[in-house]
C-alpha cells in the first residue's frame, strides 16, 4: 500500500469494514499507519446490513439468542438503501510498477476445478444472475423448498456474498418482502455479530463446558466422512456435492455436521477445517457459527442430545432419493424404499441392481442406534 500510495500520489483510502479478529487487527494497523502518513482513511459498513457494535440487549450486553437479536435489529436499525451505480468511475491511468496477476500463479496447475465452471460464474455479473434467477423462479416458494436439497430452492448467493461480489444491502433490497428469506440474511448478520463480540469462538466453544467434551480422534472415520463413504447415503451425497461443486445445501450441511460430531464423535473443529478448505463460500463467521450450532456448543445452538437420524432425515427431505441418486450414482437403481438404507435390502436383490455392500458402496461405518447411545453417554460424561 505504501508503495502504491507513493506511485499514485493518492491522498485518501476507502475500504469496507471487516469483522474477524485477524482482519480487525490488520485494518486497525493499516489505519494507524496511513493516518500517520497524513492520509485520509474512510471505512464503510458495506459487508453487513447492520453494525455489530450498534446492537446490545437491555443490560448492555451482546445478544446470544437469535430471535431477540433479529427482532431488535429489524425494529430499531434501518438498513440503508444501496447507492445507485455510479455513472462514471475515474481510474488511475498512469503506469504502475506492479506485479502482474499472472506472476502470482493463482490458478491451479492441474484441472481439478474444471467442473466448477458448470455451477459458478465468479464475479459481479454471476452474482446478479444468481440473484435474478432466484427472484424470478424460486423466492415465492422459498419457505417450502429451502429444505429440499434436490431442488434449486435457495439462492446460492453465499460465495458471492462472501467475496463481496454482491452486497447484502442489494440482496435485501430485492428480497425484503419475503420474511423467510430476510431472516436467513439476518442469520448471516448474527454469525458476524457473534464473531465480533466473541472472537474466541474461532477456536473455542461458546459454551465453555464443551471444552471438556470427550471427543474421539479416529482418522479413518474422518477420512470416510470427507470422501463421502460413510455408508449413509444422505451424508455421502452431501459430502460429494461439496467436493464436486464447492457448495452444499444447508439442510445437508446440518445432517453431515451432526453425523460428524454425534455419530462419529469427532471434534467440530475438524469439520469446520474441512469446510473451510472445500467450500467456495467458506466464511469464517458463518462456518464457525454453523459448526458450533450443529455441535450444540454455540449460542442458541441445537441441543447436543437432539441427534439427527440420517435415515429419517434422508426420507423426510429427499423422499424420492433424487439428491442421493445424483451424487451417489452407484445407488441409482435402488428402489425409493431402500435408497436411504441400502443395508436393509436383501443381498441378492442388491446384487441384481449392481450393488455389493463393502465393495461398490460401504456398509454404514457406525450403527445409528449404537452411535446415538455413545453420543448421549459422552454428553453425560461431559456434564458430570
Ligand atoms: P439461502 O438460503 O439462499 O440464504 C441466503 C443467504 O443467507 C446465504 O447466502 C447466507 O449468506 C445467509 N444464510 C443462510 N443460512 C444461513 C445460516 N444458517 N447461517 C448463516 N448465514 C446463512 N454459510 C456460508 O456462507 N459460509 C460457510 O462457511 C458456512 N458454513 C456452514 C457450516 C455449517 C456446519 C452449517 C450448518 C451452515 C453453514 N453455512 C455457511 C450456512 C448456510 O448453510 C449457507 O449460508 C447456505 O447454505 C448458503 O446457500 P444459499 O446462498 O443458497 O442460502
Amino acid at each position: 500500500l505504501k508503495k502504491l500510495i507513493q506511485e499514485t500520489n493518492a491522498d485518501a483510502i476507502y475500504w469496507n469494514r471487516r469483522y474477524s479478529p485477524f482482519h480487525i487487527q490488520q485494518d486497525s494497523d493499516c489505519k494507524i499507519a496511513l493516518l500517520g502518513k497524513g492520509m485520509e482513511v474512510k471505512e464503510y459498513p458495506g459487508n453487513l446490513l447492520i453494525e455489530p457494535s450498534e446492537l446490545l440487549n437491555k443490560q448492555g450486553n451482546p445478544f446470544k439468542v437469535f430471535t431477540p437479536f433479529y427482532k431488535t435489529a429489524v425494529t430499531y436499525l434501518d438498513v440503508q438503501k444501496p447507492l445507485p451505480t455510479p455513472s462514471e468511475l475515474l481510474f488511475y491511468n498512469g503506469q504502475l510498477d506492479s506485479t502482474a496477476l499472472k506472476e502470482l500463479k493463482l490458478l491451479p496447475t492441474t484441472a481439478w476445478a474444471e467442473k466448477f465452471i458448470d455451477y459458478w460464474t465468479p464475479g459481479e455479473l454471476g452474482a446478479h444472475q444468481k440473484m435474478n434467477r432466484f427472484c424470478n423462479e424460486a423466492i415465492q416458494n422459498y419457505d417450502k423448498a429451502r429444505d429440499i436439497p434436490a431442488t434449486q430452492g435457495t439462492s446460492r448467493l453465499s460465495p458471492h456474498l462472501h467475496f463481496g461480489e454482491i452486497s447484502p444491502r442489494q440482496v435485501y433490497e430485492k428480497t425484503r418482502s419475503q420474511e423467510a428469506y430476510v431472516r436467513e440474511l439476518y442469520f448471516r448478520e448474527f454469525a458476524y455479530y457473534l464473531l465480533f463480540h466473541f472472537p474466541k469462538m474461532v477456536k473455542e466453544p461458546l459454551r465453555p463446558e464443551f471444552m471438556k467434551f470427550p471427543w474421539n480422534h479416529n482418522e479413518s472415520h474422518l477420512h470416510s466422512w470427507q470422501k463421502g463413504l460413510t455408508g449413509y447415503p444422505i451424508v455421502d451425497a452431501g459430502m460429494r456435492e461439496l467436493w464436486q461443486t464447492g457448495w452444499m445445501h444447508n439442510r445437508v450441511r446440518m445432517i453431515v455436521g451432526s453425523f460428524l460430531v454425534k455419530h462419529l464423535l469427532l471434534p467440530w473443529q475438524e469439520g469446520a477445517r474441512w469446510f473451510q478448505d472445500t467450500l467456495l463460500d467458506a466464511d469464517l463467521a458463518n462456518n464457525i457459527f454453523g459448526w458450533q450450532w450443529v455441535a450444540g456448543c454455540g449460542a442458541d445452538a441445537a441441543p447436543y442430545f437432539r441427534i439427527f437420524n440420517p435415515i429419517l432425515q434422508g426420507e423426510k427431505f429427499d423422499p424420492q432419493g433424487e439428491y442421493v441418486k445424483k451424487y451417489v450414482p452407484e445407488l441409482k437403481q435402488l428402489p425409493t424404499k431402500y435408497i436411504h438404507k441400502p443395508w436393509k435390502m436383501d443381498e441378492s436383490e442388491l446384487k441384481a441392481l449392481g450393488v455389493t455392500l463393502g465393495e461398490t458402496y460401504p456398509y454404514p461405518i457406525v450403527d445409528h442406534a449404537d452411535a446415538r447411545a455413545q453420543a448421549l453417554d459422552a454428553f453425560q460424561q461431559m456434564r458430570e
